[in-house]
């Protein structure tokens, strides 16, 4: 009898533990850059908007079911992963050398698991791909070749190369190669998400195909852990866009975390600092996403527009795209 009542105490202390908070936030990025209503107007904003809705949609309904930060961060992005108007994915930018070489990276700010691949080029998903590197082998960031043999290892199937090819991309590298040089203003695209959910817990990742034109493996900050991505339950959750080496050179996601550690900030306070002040005096464009641990989300960029959205439990999605409608980013002041 005894130890019956134990073993109740327990079970129920377990339960509550587990209990679902009520509030649960999605938010969403599509990269940032030149974004305005000359160029993004129309049908064509018509599409980004519905698939950004769709992104959402499918979030709710993982969290809905009892899924949890890090199952709705890997559902979104592969919804973004698989339309082309996305540079990650389907969508990814190609390389100076005519390939796509695509990066990610997933983090549970429960107990700071990451999982991260960069340079991969027939992997349909990356960001599942970095969830499995998190969740069944003992390592963090995996690149190239070696991550597709543990790709296969794992039941994934690889895809062509020519899966990734779009027109548009394949255009965009030619614009930019008549200038020869890496180009941040022209390839926005990459996607991000992160996550509160109903048990309380923080989840991000990141998903891109880099930047055009980029030559020589380079790497940017979407699979690098504190730089691209991070997630810690003690403060916030963030996922990153723009000009990569400026992202890991300035360790932005983690800054995040640290200024709400350390300085107190808020989400929006800390997320202003970076990229308002400190990266737009380096020259550095891109913006980012964050959710703290209350629910409280940024969606800031010095660009002229970032693909972003929200949704919170109860409400209904929350889609933009331009800088003239700043309700929650406000990027310029
Ligand atoms: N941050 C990505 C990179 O540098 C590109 C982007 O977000 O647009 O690879």
């Amino acid at each position: 009898m005894k130890k019956l009542i134990i073993l109740l105490l327990i079970s129920s202390a377990f339960l509550w533990g587990q209990k679902r908070k009520t509030n649960y936030v999605i938010v969403i990025h599509g990269g940032a850059g030149t974004i305005t209503h000359q160029r993004i107007f129309g049908e064509k904003q018509k599409e980004y908007e519905k698939k950004l809705t769709e992104a959402l949609l499918t979030g709710k309904s993982v969290l809905e079911k009892g899924g949890t930060a890090l199952d709705c961060v890997e559902k979104v992005i592969n919804v973004l992963e698989d339309s082309p108007l996305f540079n990650a994915g389907k969508g990814a930018v190609f390389t100076g050398e005519g390939r796509n070489e695509l990066d990610a990276s997933i983090m549970n700010g429960k107990n700071l698991e990451a999982g991260a691949v960069a340079g991969v080029r027939h992997i349909k998903n990356p960001i599942s791909l970095a969830r499995l590197v998190m969740e069944k082998s003992p390592h963090v960031l995996l690149y190239g070749a070696g991550a597709e043999e543990f790709a296969k290892l794992q039941g994934i199937n690889l895809v062509d190369t020519s899966y990734f090819f779009t027109q548009s991309r394949w255009d965009a590298l030619m614009r930019i190669k008549q200038k020869e040089k890496m180009e941040a203003g022209d390839k926005h695209g990459t996607v991000g998400c992160v996550v509160l959910d109903g048990y309380g817990n923080l989840a991000a990742g990141t998903s891109t195909g880099g930047m055009t034109n980029k030559r020589w493996n380079r790497i940017g900050d979407s699979p690098i852990i504190g730089a691209g991505t991070y997630a810690d339950n003690k403060s916030c959750a963030v996922s990153c866009t723009g000009h990569g080496e400026f992202f890991i050179r300035n360790a932005v996601a983690y800054d995040m975390t640290a200024r709400m550690k350390y300085l107190h900030s808020s989400v929006t306070e800390a997320a202003k600092q970076i990229i308002l002040h400190k990266l737009k005096k380096q020259g550095a464009a891109g913006g980012l996403i964050a959710v703290d641990k209350e629910g409280n989300i940024a969606m800031v960029f010095n660009t002229k527009g970032m693909f972003r959205g929200y949704l919170k439990k109860g409400s209904a999605p929350v889609v933009k795209m331009f800088g003239d409608d700043r309700s929650i980013s406000n990027p310029r002041k």
